[in-house]
């Protein structure tokens, strides 16, 4: 597969797949840029090289429909911002109306395309969907890792229409040889921390790291679940009853593998969710009734924080509680300080995830993580081994 550097994209229409899914604050202007600007080296090139951009990506979850909270267009203004060249906007990503703004734009220019996931299509890796995003393009480019691991239309399918006309980014390129750098090298022992609210996004993951790693953290609203697995009182913390025997069966295959599976053992307690709710930590198997475990413990920090500092590679996916909120982040800012500490001693770490990143740069560790990847589902399928659709779907 040639890379993106071997093309010269002088008077072409390169539709770019780029991952803006970016957060937007209450006045839906974008909150954090870092996804637009990670996408700019490839937008650059093509325009530089005196092609024409179309960047298309999805933004939030909307319901198969036009939804004006979800539109592109609030990303606007800070991709202007970031670049040089001309940007238009089209208001649909599939027809007449962007075949019309490409037809008219200037080469060297860059045109934005409504939300694809306004097509219930996207999602389905709808094969005619893809057909009519190809119209737009001479050649394509698929720049966005964290959706990687998601067979959707426009990374999936849309290859099959760009026979040697098509590669990676220069994002997705860096991604997919840091990741390859975890993979050959496996220094161990390897640690992989997974938190965040629920299993049922991690499960397959986690079932999978199992067979790869010598110590596997679980922190987060997931590690309920397994509390009450092994029999705990969980209070009303987020539980997935369904997920209980999952659960239990995690725990005797990290037993089968020799994996050293490691539970909070304490819990940051409160009635709700709120920054002045009167805290309360207990072990982390008996909660009250009336309380929910919002952050793993000062105790668990320091069990979790001896393991990371003797790990020599580090894979870091999810907050160890409600990070949001001040008086619930002490977990992941303990976690965070571990593993920066032990990058600073020589370890490598990835961390991946919008929620993991957010709480490195937030706690400002940004500078002692070895690898922060785009991509969190995408990241941890990667690691485990699997062929990601997206990826495959070029190099074949
Ligand atoms: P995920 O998208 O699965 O990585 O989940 C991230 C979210 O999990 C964050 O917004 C956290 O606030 C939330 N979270 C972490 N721990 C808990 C918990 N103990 N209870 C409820 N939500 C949690």
């Amino acid at each position: 597969m040639k890379k993106i550097n071997s093309f010269c994209f002088e008077g072409k229409r390169v539709l770019i797949r780029v991952d803006f899914n970016v957060p937007l604050n209450s006045t839906l202007e974008v909150s954090d840029t870092s996804r637009i600007i990670a996408a700019l080296p490839t937008i650059k090139k093509v325009v530089n090289d005196g092609g024409k951009a179309i960047v298309m990506s999805h933004l939030g979850r909307p319901e198969n429909k036009y939804e004006e909270c979800f539109s592109m267009k609030h990303v606007l203004s800070d991709l202007k911002g970031l670049v040089k060249a001309p940007v238009f906007f089209s208001n649909d990503c599939i027809g007449e109306n962007p075949k019309s703004v490409i037809s008219k734009m200037p080469n060297s220019s860059i045109l934005l395309l409504e939300n694809l996931r306004f097509y219930p299509e996207e999602k389905k890796a709808d094969y005619d969907f893809a057909k009519k995003l190809s119209e737009l393009g001479d050649f394509f480019i698929n720049d966005a890792f964290g959706v990687a691991h998601r067979k959707h239309a426009s990374n999936a399918i849309l290859p099959k229409f760009f026979n040697n006309r098509s590669c990676f980014g220069f994002l997705l390129s860096s991604e997919i040889n840091q990741l390859n750098k975890v993979l050959l090298s496996q220094k161990r022992p390897v640690t992989a921390i997974i938190g965040g609210a629920k299993i049922s996004g991690k499960i397959e993951v986690i079932q999978n790291l199992i067979q790869h790693v010598d110590n596997l953290i679980i922190g987060g609203g997931m590690a309920y679940t397994f509390i009450k697995a092994l029999g705990g009182d969980v209070g009303s913390s987020i539980l997935e009853k369904d997920k209980v025997l999952l659960a239990t069966k995690i725990l005797s295959d990290a037993k089968l593998y020799g994996v050293n599976l490691l539970l909070p053992v304490d819990s940051v307690n409160a009635k709700a969710a709120k920054n002045n709710a009167t805290i309360k930590i207990s072990k982390i198997n008996k909660i009250d009734a009336e309380h929910m475990g919002l952050d793993v413990g000062p105790e668990s920090v320091l069990r979790f924080t001896n393991v990371i500092s003797s790990s020599k590679t580090i894979v870091w996916n999810g907050p160890m509680g409600v990070f949001e909120i001040d008086a619930f982040s002490k977990g992941t800012v303990g976690v965070a300080k571990a593993v920066a500490s032990a990058t600073n001693n020589g370890a490598f770490s990835i961390v991946g995830g919008g929620d993991s990143i957010s709480a490195i740069k937030r706690f400002n560790f940004e500078s002692n993580i070895s690898y922060i990847s785009t991509g969190g589902g995408a990241m941890l399928k990667y690691l485990e081994g699997s062929v990601l659709p997206a990826i495959s779907a070029i190099q074949d």
